[in-house]
């Protein structure tokens, strides 16, 4: 591998000196609240209930019962610090309550005043304080300006998970009546339609169709974006974004060379067509196993033996981290094959193994640097041995462009910075955060472009992609300098032709 993965950095980033405090800067900044459609049609009421206090610590209580480690977390914090300036939303907006002790307060302060001894005793004087209108406030505002990213707790010498009490905070909002339109609206179109976008099958056998021509035209090869295949080995789930949107189909048409090549008979569902699974940024097990199960009767309706995921870092820890739990036993698939497979680590194999070639040539001139997403470095793994997620996208970025630079070992791999629009804050009157969350992430890409020419920067994960595409130009980046990974491999691929 000709990666130059360890190069010496001794440029100062600045990233890690603590911001100017800037106390409330913040504090107006939120998302739109649910409509009483989206909450309804989610199981949730409609609008804050009359009794919501009651109806909050009732709600807190069973997700104490239910999880020990959210109630580890709210107990274990020793105010050391350590977390304080992880935050990339700290770092970007200077307000103390972006400091992740800071967030968890918000919910650990009313821990205390309900269930705990010494706060319902002491009060104030213990951290504790009752629920009211202000705080539930300062809830909406500050839990929605949380990616659920995990930076924090990789600094936090007992491991307290910030992104576990921001969404115990948003299942307790949901369950009062307060949920954030963007997500709930995005659930109920996966719920009604099959995907974030509420694309209708139609639509998506058209957009495949067109795929095919432009694929045929540019290649001359005919090259197959099979959808409702019964029998087909593989069954690829993936965001929906990258059915239409720059630069995510470039990573789909990135996909469908690969099956191709090796060979592989796979398809695509229209009615499980969304990798994402946005009940987890809210919480709600119930609304991710409702998700999840619609993978499970893909597959089954299907016939396939394997289940394939597109670049998506949450989606992708879904499906690492709880498909079985919430969707199994996927006891009728290839033993062979674990389950799930991500594309990265199909294509890493076939790469490995001589089953695809690549020609760096074919991506001449470009200098390029990864962003490691949050979900994929954090939260899971993609092949069998451990820091795989972050050895595979390397790997295949070094076998298909001339030359690779790692950014500051600070803001990648476990330490990776956040895109900035992760945790269900990827919608537009959010953008001020999202800008600001950013700042870090460009922060040290300005520096590999300045020290290093880097012209592109990989992302293997839809809402970074997506994320990127709007926000960095606020940098003086262009969107086109964010590409996929598999936007790399579809363009240096050698296809066979199908004669
Ligand atoms: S999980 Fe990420 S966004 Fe949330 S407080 Fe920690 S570092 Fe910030
Ligand atoms: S690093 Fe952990 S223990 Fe220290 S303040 Fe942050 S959450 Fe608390």
């Amino acid at each position: 591998m000709d990666a130059r993965t360890d190069i010496a950095l001794t440029t100062d980033l600045g990233i890690e000196a603590p911001p100017d405090l800037a106390p409330d800067a913040m504090s107006a900044c939120r998302p739109f609240p649910a409509q009483p459609a989206h909450n309804e049609a989610l199981g949730f009421p409609g609008a804050l209930v009359e009794d919501w206090q009651d109806q909050a610590i009732a709600k807190m209580g069973e997700l104490l019962e239910n999880s020990r480690p959210l109630r580890v977390f709210l107990d274990s914090c020793v105010k050391c610090g350590a977390c304080a300036d992880k935050c990339h939303y700290f770092h970007g907006t200077g307000d103390p309550k972006n400091m992740p002790v800071a967030r968890q307060d918000l919910l650990r302060s009313v821990y205390r005043y309900y269930f705990t001894p010494l706060g319902r005793l002491l009060g104030r004087w213990a951290g504790a304080r009752p629920l009211d209108a202000d705080v539930l406030e300062e809830w909406f505002t500050y839990f929605h300006q949380c990616s659920q990213c995990r930076r924090c707790s990789v600094f936090c010498p007992y491991g307290i998970d910030t992104a576990e009490i921001s969404m115990a905070a948003r299942e307790i909002m949901n369950s009062v009546g307060l949920g954030q339109k963007y997500c709930n609206e995005i659930i109920g179109k996966v719920h009604k339609v099959g995907n974030n976008l509420g694309l209708p099958p139609a639509a998506l056998e058209n957009t495949l169709e067109g795929l095919e021509e432009d694929v045929r035209d540019d290649t001359g090869v005919d090259v197959k974006f099979p959808l409702d295949v019964k029998g087909a080995e593989v069954l690829l789930i993936t965001p929906s974004a990258d059915f239409f949107a720059e630069p995510h189909v470039d990573g789909l048409i990135g996909y469908a060379k690969v099956f191709h090549q090796a060979g592989l008979s796979w398809t695509l569902s229209s009615y499980a067509s969304e990798a994402g699974n946005f009940a987890m940024f809210i919480g709600s097990y119930e609304q991710m196993h409702k998700i999840a199960n619609r993978i499970r009767k893909a597959a089954l309706d299907l016939g396939v033996k394997r289940l394939v995921f597109g670049e998506c870092g949450h989606a992708w820890r879904v499906a690492y981290s709880f498909l079985n739990t919430l969707a199994g036993p996927w006891d009728f698939l290839d033993p062979r094959y674990p389950v799930p497979q991500n594309i990265a680590a199909i294509t890493h194999d076939l790469i490995q193994r001589g089953g695809i070639r690549l020609d760096k040539d074919a991506n001449a001139g470009m200098t390029v640097t990864l962003h490691d997403s949050c979900n994929v470095a954090r939260a899971s793994c993609l092949g069998d041995r451990p820091g795989d997620q972050f050895t595979i996208p390397r790997e295949i970025i070094a076998a298909s462009v001339p030359a690779f630079v790692d950014m500051h070992p600070d803001t990648i791999g476990d330490k990776t910075f956040c895109c900035g629009g992760g945790g269900g804050l990827l919608t537009d009157e959010l953008i001020d955060l999202r800008v600001k969350g950013c700042k870090p992430r460009a922060n040290a890409l300005k520096q590999v472009v300045d020290d290093h020419k880097v012209t592109h920067m990989v992302a293997m994960c839809a809402i970074c992609k997506s994320q990127f595409t709007k926000v960095l130009p606020q940098f003086g980046y262009p969107m086109e300098m964010i590409v996929s990974l598999h936007q790399l491999v579809s363009r240096s691929i050698r296809l066979a032709t199908n004669a």
